[in-house]
């Protein structure tokens, strides 16, 4: 039975957690956010350290306070260094591992609980349940991870995939319905542990890599709904809270990309878009000639814009050069330029990516514009800064039906006086395909690093 500091301490926490997601949809206030939600979580575990005692005062049997010490020593140690160490660009890779590490401790939470079941098929159910989607998320996030660390590039993908993890599915199914019942044999729960790894592996391998943000969106719900089910049997309130949380900002976080992509879930899924179009085909319309131009005939080109509009892709996070473009953007304000950021939802390879990345530069966030807004505006820019973006802008999205990324919300571009596209090489982005963007009248290339590009562009505009 749980006492009334420690079922306050878990109703604080996960008030916490509550605001913290709130503050977190804002750039303005993410990173209070953050803090409230890890606050939340160190009263949930401060809180949690009372429950190790039995209801005597003794230790729950088999406990032993120095394995505890250890472990939370090690899981401090390698948390703290993670976050320091990580580049922007291996956020998505981190986030993958801590996720599948939660799917994994939620796992062996039903296992160990799973050995007390007998009698009890609501309990029963809910450990089945866990152990399950647990050891799914794990194994798939881990398979995510290497993807996303370019271990493991390419889908593997053989014949009648489908039906395979169609058939692993319902073996599944029928061993957790039969484990649930007789609510008895750990043997058999550790064989459905095995099967549940397996199909975590075989349901991430064949989706490209590219498309790993969603799957961790989507492993993410799936690590929260084990957690709430753990909760759900051991009768912890914060458990349960968390999870539902996790598992419903999983949810609607997978479904807001793949709106933003007009993808859906099924397709990053079973249609496997990074693998399929990764050859770049789809090229409907007559091209044209790409224009090249010269940083300094594009600074001269800006400084005598009145409004400039930047967009920022992923090339923006892989050169790095976020402050350098802060530089640029508070030289053109200080010209009288009014400088505006689109953001696309999409933009980068992670949820609010260009959000984090502007933040880093202390961006004032007044100029960031979400792409709604910033569209109905573009006919007014004279200038379209385009930086390391590349399917965020494409055309081919409203113009070309037979593209991948037909129907893809996209920055019209297109639409200001003159575009300019910072990037090294006619390159594609992340759908492999051709931007017809690169090849239009008003659209000139500058080629090169962004970063360097950038900083040649501000030199230029001084000089202007
Ligand atoms: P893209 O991936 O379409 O294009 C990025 C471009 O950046 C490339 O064409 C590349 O061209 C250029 N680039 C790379 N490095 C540099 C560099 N150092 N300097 C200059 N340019 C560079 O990026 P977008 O942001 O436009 O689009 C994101 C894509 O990712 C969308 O298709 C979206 O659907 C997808 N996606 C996004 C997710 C998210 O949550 N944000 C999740 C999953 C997928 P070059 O090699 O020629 O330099």
């Amino acid at each position: 039975m749980m006492s009334t500091p420690v079922a306050l301490a878990y109703l604080a926490a996960s008030v916490l957690f509550i605001v913290g997601i709130r503050l977190i949809s804002s750039p303005k206030s993410a990173r209070r956010g953050n803090l409230i939600a890890a606050a939340g979580m160190l009263a949930a575990f401060i809180a949690t350290l009372p429950l190790l005692h039995g209801p005597g005062g003794g230790a729950v049997p088999g406990m032993n306070w120095l394995l505890i010490a250890a472990g939370i020593g090690v899981g401090l140690g390698l948390g703290a260094y993670g976050a320091y160490s990580v580049k922007m660009t291996a956020m998505p890779q981190m986030v993958a591992l801590f996720n599948g590490l939660g799917g994994g401790a939620a796992a062996l939470v039903a296992a160990m609980e799973f050995r007390h079941a007998e009698g009890r098929v609501l309990f029963a159910t809910a450990m089945v349940f866990a152990g399950i989607i647990g050891a799914v998320s794990f194994s798939g996030s881990v398979i995510a991870f290497l993807k996303l660390e370019g271990k493991l590039e390419k889908p593997v993908t053989y014949p009648a995939q489908q039906i395979v993890n169609a058939a692993l599915l319902l073996c599944i199914g029928a061993l957790g319905a039969f484990l649930a019942l007789s609510s008895h044999g750990i043997g058999l729960f550790v064989v459905l542990g095995a099967l549940a790894l397996v199909l975590g592996v075989l349901m991430v391998l064949p989706i490209g890599g590219a498309d790993m943000p969603v799957v961790i969106s989507l492993l993410n719900s799936f690590t929260g709904l084990a957690v709430a089910a753990d909760g759900f049997a051991i009768s912890n309130v914060a458990m349960i809270i968390a999870g539902t949380l996790v598992g419903s900002s999983g949810t609607l976080l997978t479904l807001f990309m793949c709106k933003a992509m007009n993808r859906p879930v099924t397709n990053v899924l079973f249609g496997a878009f990074g693998k399929t179009v990764a050859n770049g085909e789809a090229t409907q319309c007559v091209l044209g000639t790409v224009k090249p131009i010269q940083a300094d005939e594009a600074g001269l080109v800006l400084s005598v814009a009145q409004q400039v509009v930047i967009v920022p892709g992923y090339g923006l996070a892989v050169a790095q050069a976020q402050h350098v473009i802060r530089e640029l953007a508070d030289e053109l304000v200080r010209r009288g330029v009014e400088v505006s950021y689109a953001i696309h939802p999409v933009a980068g390879r992670m949820p609010g990516h260009m959000n984090v990345l502007l933040a880093e530069a202390n961006v004032p966030y007044e100029q960031l514009v979400e792409m709604e807004a910033i569209n109905p505006q573009m006919e007014r820019a004279d200038v379209c800064l385009v930086i390391g973006a590349n399917d965020v802008v494409n055309p081919a999205a409203h113009e070309d039906p037979s593209s991948p990324i037909h129907g893809m919300p996209i920055i019209e571009a297109e639409k200001a006086r003159t575009v300019i596209v910072l990037k090294r090489s006619m390159g594609k982005g992340f759908a492999g395909i051709e931007n017809y963007l690169f090849y239009r009248d008003n659209c000139r290339m500058l080629f090169g690093d962004a970063k360097a590009s950038l900083q040649a562009l501000v030199a230029a505009v001084k000089a202007a």
